[in-house]
């Protein structure tokens, strides 16, 4: 598994001051993707190791930096899943008071609702990007298809519980 890039301070995806990972390679390939260059599997800057979920973590440190968003490229695909849920556990093992921010092309309630990886995650943004229900408007999400979804909430509620 490999990532693309990170970034130190993201004020863009999630809530607040964060630090961000985009996890490389994507099989959905949707129409007017925001980033096709994390497509390609064997793409991205280098491989994704114990040193990178550490760096990841150092950078997290700071009391200004409220949470970490895993965004891709798809963090969920079978290749990515288990380097996404390792650093999503280490995350919140060390800062149980920081939020965790997951953007997947997968379903929550289809295809993620029995991973592990959702114990860590406090937010999921699910779904494709469908280029023909973009809107500008949206907060954290491009098209008004996809969901940002309580991902605690709605695992105790059994039901999908959306915050926008
Ligand atoms: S799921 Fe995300 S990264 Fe993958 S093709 Fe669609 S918009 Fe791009």
């Amino acid at each position: 598994m490999r990532y693309n890039l990170i970034r130190k301070m993201d004020i863009s995806n999630g809530p607040g001051v964060r630090v961000s990972i985009f996890m490389q390679g994507c099989a959905f390939h949707c129409k007017n993707c925001f980033n096709p260059e994390t497509w390609d599997f064997n793409g991205g800057k280098e491989e994704f190791t114990d040193d990178t979920i550490k760096e990841v973590l150092e950078l997290c440190e700071p009391e200004h930096i409220k949470g970490l968003s895993i965004l891709g490229g798809e963090p969920m695909h079978p290749n990515n899943i288990e380097g996404t849920t390792k650093l999503a556990k280490a995350f919140k093992e060390r800062y149980p008071n920081k939020t965790l921010w997951i953007w997947s092309g997968f379903l929550f309630d289809k295809d993620l609702k029995d991973k592990e990886v959702l114990k860590y995650v406090d937010t999921l943004v699910d779904g494709q990007y469908v280029d023909e229900l973009h809107d500008f408007k949206l907060k954290w999400r491009g098209s008004s298809n996809q969901r940002v979804i309580d991902v605690q909430e709605s695992l105790k509620q059994g039901k999908i519980i959306t915050l926008e």
